[in-house]
């Protein structure tokens, strides 16, 4: 099985899709990316992309902040997707990876004046953070403030703060980090939002705290109001809240639904994977897979029957 990209508006396999070392966004992280998944039915040998249509408009809203002109419309790149899962043929859990980027061959710190472009492509990729429950830790690195530098945009330069934050945490012994905005409160992980249960209902940082406005986290919100009658309360939430709260987890395209066993060495709970934490995975493990009927509207088939 070959992996394949769509670029310079051409399907080639991977291994040819190259860009020259003077390329804009290679400088100066003058890209948006995504980060979308295909999700595996065994029973229906069939890949569901998860949400296609929240992640598109999150990164031609990337491209808004960036300058960057993508010239596709949300359709195209839905069809342009679908195609790309088609020719790869992949029957097992996929990763898509979307980049708009300042493609222009040319020096200076800028947004304007540069040519855009935009590709994807397709790998293989199972689990992301590798192990059934996290042992996080607090960062010393900060999440930057909105006038600093976007964190609602997956824009490639502000991830060398959330790779600094998570080499850190694996340096110190955890499996991920979890940020602080600049005047201390809870903000997400490294890649994945995070969401405590308190009083039995579901908390979580709101998007005035830094955050990325993850789709995971829409979709764990909806989930839980919809299928456990739990409620999301969106607000500032304080570090040691989370050494106190009855479970926590992590939420990502790439994560899934991640419990937390620890923070800063103190045990959430007893340690173990959460009542409702658990009920949650079990629901959203069957929506991405397109097992629920009532959530086919967020699980696009890539292979024609
Ligand atoms: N926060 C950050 C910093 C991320 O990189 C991600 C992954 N995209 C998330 C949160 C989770 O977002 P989503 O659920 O849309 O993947």
């Amino acid at each position: 099985m070959t992996s394949y990209a769509y670029f310079h508006k051409q399907f080639v396999p991977l291994s040819e899709a190259r860009i020259g070392v003077m390329t804009h966004c290679l400088h100066y992280g003058t890209a948006v990316f995504e980060g979308i998944r295909g999700n595996w039915n065994s029973e229906q040998k069939q890949i569901y992309l998860f949400r296609l249509k929240e992640h598109y408009e999150r990164l031609h809203n990337g491209c808004r902040i960036l300058k960057i002109d993508l010239p596709y419309t949300i359709d195209e790149l839905y069809q342009i997707t679908i195609e790309l899962v088609e020719r790869c043929g992949f029957q097992e859990n996929i990763y898509v990876r979307p980049l708009a980027y300042k493609s222009s061959e040319s020096l200076g710190v800028r947004l304007h004046d540069l040519d855009s472009d935009f590709l994807v492509f397709i790998i293989p990729w199972g689990p992301y953070l590798d192990v059934d429950k996290a042992k996080c830790g607090i960062s010393s690195w900060r999440r930057p403030d909105d006038n600093v530098i976007p964190p609602q945009a997956k824009i490639t330069g502000l991830y060398a703060n959330n790779a600094l934050a998570k080499t850190e945490a694996i340096e110190h012994g955890f499996d991920e980090a979890i940020m602080l905005t600049p005047d201390g409160h809870v903000s997400e992980g490294s890649g994945e939002n995070i969401f405590l249960v308190i009083d039995s209902k579901l908390v979580t940082p709101a998007s005035y705290n830094n955050i990325l406005m993850g789709i995971t986290r829409n979709t764990v919100m909806e989930l839980a109001q919809n299928e456990l009658g739990i409620e999301t309360i969106e607000r500032l939430v304080d570090r040691s809240e989370l050494y106190m709260a009855e479970e926590c987890f992590l939420t990502g395209t790439a994560a899934h639904i991640t419990p937390i066993a620890e923070v800063d060495h103190r045990k959430i709970g007893n340690g173990e994977i959460g009542e409702i934490t658990k009920k949650l995975q079990k629901i959203y493990s069957d929506v991405i897979r397109g097992k629920n009927p009532k959530y086919l509207d967020w699980c696009t088939p890539a292979y024609k029957k």
